[in-house]
């Protein structure tokens, strides 16, 4: 059987693409060595995925900072404020992502990619948009995996999930583009189909809950699709399960469907019966998205199925998802204990396990390799540190009582009167930028370096600064400005038993920021208090209230590579339960303001409307476990990185957290539109600084936004805070905008007497 990986991670082995972006942008890099140091990389994962046997080298998955925005580009859907930027520049590239410092041209949208921690820029649909084809990654990258004598099978984002992720503004709907984009793709197709066998067509938005738009639409856009080139188009899914729109998949004339059988629940026998045996199934049957080793016995069982039902040559075998979400090589690894290492594979050894299971099954079946993979995998619930029986015991004996607060929410705010905060509050999100000698410092201190005593006055001199920093800037709630933290989930699994950490297992986040995310293998326990010594001390430095600052259990759920083998909900109220004694200890050690962030609650999220109440009931509960062992008198606040709540409003309700602060400066207040309809009750702060971008908000501008916020959200719920945290931004950033954060707080706060 043909095998392939739907696209393969950009950020390189060292994350070059990471470092040589960020000299770009600092300027220490010219475009033509960062344009050198791209297509090598290019290169080099070709090679790779040559030399592991997979039959195709996959191109336009590598970008420079994302795929939806070199498919903006390609087809130069490029709003209006960048046309004074040179046409298919890097620098317009770059500004539709990060926004243009020397003009102040605001950056677009960036949003969460279904449900994984990888950022995509929205696409944004103006009236009056004319499209053109510009730029084409895809192209180019094809061209030269062809000249190179690689095999290519382009990738290109289709043209539904393109528009289901537009939104339009000025009440234009995306579809109506639909009609002049189809031309771009054919030229495009046509283009690709001059050096491919194969076009991966990536369509999402299929295991997605459609509109009737793009429901419609299919048919004949896949009937022309197919028409304009000599090219077999794999129509792509991935994430979950086609279900409603398996018909419209299947009646497709594309030559091939690609299903993702990791996170899809097909029955596959059915599947495969309704879909003509001449076409190509593609079976994404090693995971993407998490770093277990495949279990070929299971994989098997799928292929075989597939080949008692149409030729092998009918039948290609993939990775589930593009490996982006995976990190990169499990060789690099040294440090990891070998018996959770060998049930681990990264994305070389994903390839290898897809080039492995596309060969014949009966030699599998009888190869020492598929013997000793057995073994691991049978092996794998014994393991040591995999089963703590009083962690089992505590989740199964959760009641009612343990996830809600004393008293309701207007009890509270009265019982809170005490902490003496003004009208419109301001605050921060969490984390201060982190200097180059914060990072040293860790470092050095992690590597023995630096002793424990030297590291501890370290970060006491950083907390003193943030604390002086913000008397100075005259913000009341205050923050430590988390030094101590590489990561804030990192930070903590790297305290609880039944985490591990890869050295170099990163995943790209957005853009250059890449994320290393924890391994959660085993029952999780907290052994001893993880933050208190550093906020208690932040705490002595000031009179102005001190957040404790954690991370929810859902986010530490939602930001690590979680075991397979328990349900998500038992290693989430796990964690939920070590997170509740610290905060316990934290409220003895005196801290009055404790703020728990769930910046990922919407990640975890399944894609599917009918799956997502059930699992809003059990991240709510977690977050309520971890939260709710407070006194009235102690205000819980949460945060989120979240800028489309409207189906989870609800559930941010039923979180009871005192204090929410959300991200909305780039909508524009967009997102408190819901509370047109929804009372929220408790109080809110609503992002008024684009902590994304480098730019440097106005005192006006944020003063507009809190104006807009205001005829949303009533003045005594209303707090003033940036997006989310500050720690990737420089400080000569920060300064400046968190005056004009304040300054604008202040005007406001003088229209209300
Ligand atoms: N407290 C964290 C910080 O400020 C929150 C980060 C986040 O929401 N992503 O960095
Ligand atoms: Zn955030």
């Amino acid at each position: 059987m043909k095998t392939h990986i739907l696209g393969f991670p950009r950020i390189g082995a060292q994350r070059e693409l990471k470092f040589a972006l960020e000299r770009y942008w600092r300027s220490d890099l010219s475009e033509d060595v960062l344009n050198a140091e791209a297509r090598r990389l290019c290169e080099t994962h070709w090679q790779i995925q040559k030399t592991k046997g997979l039959s195709y080298v996959t191109t336009g998955d590598f970008s420079l900072y994302d795929h939806v925005l070199d498919t903006l580009q390609m087809f130069g859907m490029v709003p209006k404020r960048f046309a004074s930027l040179e046409k298919d520049s890097l620098r317009r590239y770059f500004a539709m992502a990060r926004g243009d410092q020397s003009t102040g041209i605001p950056a677009m949208e960036m949003s969460k990619w279904f449900n994984t921690n990888y950022h995509f820029i929205v696409p944004e649909i103006e009236k009056g948009m004319t499209l053109s084809l510009g730029k084409s990654v895809v192209i180019e990258q094809t061209r030269e995996a062809h000249a190179k004598g690689y095999l290519p099978k382009a990738v290109l984002l289709g043209p539904m999930t393109l528009l289901a992720l537009a939104k339009g503004t000025d009440e234009v709907s995306p579809w109506e583009k639909l009609d002049e984009l189809l031309p771009l793709y054919e030229a495009v197709i046509s283009e690709l189909a001059k050096y491919c066998e194969w076009i991966q067509i990536d369509e999402p938005c299929l295991v997605d809950d459609l509109s009737c738009e793009a429901i419609a639409n299919f048919p004949r856009v896949y009937d022309r699709l197919n028409q304009c080139a000599n090219v077999k188009l794999m129509l792509t899914t991935y994430f979950d399960t086609l279900d409603d729109h398996l018909a419209l998949a299947i009646a497709s004339p594309c030559a091939g469907l690609h299903i993702d059988l990791i996170l899809g629940k097909y029955n596959l026998r059915q599947l495969l019966d309704q879909f003509p045996p001449e076409k190509v199934i593609s079976l994404g049957v090693v995971d993407g998205r998490n770093i277990w080793r495949n279990d070929y016995a299971k994989s098997l069982r799928w292929i075989q199925e597939a080949l008692m039902n149409r030729p092998a040559t009918n039948v290609l075998i993939g990775s589930s998802c593009s490996l982006l979400h995976s990190p990169f090589d499990l060789d690099l690894e040294t440090k990891l204990d070998p018996a959770i290492r060998t049930t681990m594979a990264f994305a070389l050894q994903k390839c290898e396990e897809v080039v492995f299971l596309g060969g014949d099954p009966d030699l599998i079946v009888a190869s020492a390799e598929f013997r000793e993979n057995q073994d691991i995998i049978d092996a794998k619930s014994f393991a040591p540190g995999i089963y703590n029986r009083t962690v089992r015991d505590r989740v199964k004996s959760i009641r009612p009582s343990l996830m809600e607060r004393d008293s309701v929410f207007a009890v509270r705010k009265e019982a809170q009167k005490y902490l003496g905060l003004p009208l419109f509050p301001t605050t921060t999100i969490g984390s201060f930028p982190q200097t180059p000698q914060i990072r040293n410092a860790r470092k050095d201190y992690k590597h023995g370096a630096l002793s424990a005593h030297d590291y501890q006055t370290f970060i006491q001199g950083e907390i003193q600064k943030n604390v002086k920093i913000q008397t100075d800037l005259g913000l009341d709630v205050f923050v430590h400005g988390e030094p101590e933290r590489n990561d804030m989930v990192e930070y903590f699994g790297e305290q609880l038993n039944g985490f591990c950490f890869s050295a170099n297992g990163w995943v790209q986040s957005y853009g250059s920021r890449c994320v290393k995310p924890p391994i959660i293998y085993g029952d999780v326990k907290r052994v001893a208090p993880m933050t208190v010594e550093w906020i208690s001390y932040a705490q002595s430095l000031t009179d102005h209230p001190m957040k404790g600052m954690l991370t929810g259990p859902v986010t530490i759920l939602c930001w690590s590579f979680v075991r397979d083998d328990l349900p998500r909900e038992d290693v989430c109220k796990q964690i939920a339960f070590a997170i509740r004694d610290e905060v316990h200890d934290l409220e003895e050690a005196g801290i009055k303001i404790i703020q728990i962030d769930e910046a990922a609650i919407s990640e975890g999220m399944p894609i599917k409307a009918r799956d997502k109440e059930a699992y809003l009931k059990w991240a709510v509960e977690a977050f309520k476990l971890a939260s709710c062992g407070v006194k009235d008198t102690t205000q819980i606040h949460t945060h989120m990185c979240y800028s489309e709540f409207n189906t989870i409003i609800e559930a941010i309700a039923q979180m009871d957290a005192d204090s929410i602060s959300i991200e909305s400066s780039r909508s524009k207040m967009e997102l408190l539109n819901i509370f047109k309809f929804f009372h929220y009750p408790n109080d809110i702060g609503p992002g008024v600084y684009d902590i994304h971008s480098p730019r440097i908000p106005s005192e006006d501008e944020i003063f507009e936004l809190l104006t807009l916020a205001l005829n949303r959200v009533p003045a005594e719920q209303l707090w003033v805070n940036p997006d989310c945290g500050l720690k990737t931004r420089k400080w000569e950033e920060v300064i400046p905008s968190l005056q004009n954060m304040v300054a604008a707080t202040r005007k406001l706060r003088d229209t209300q007497k």
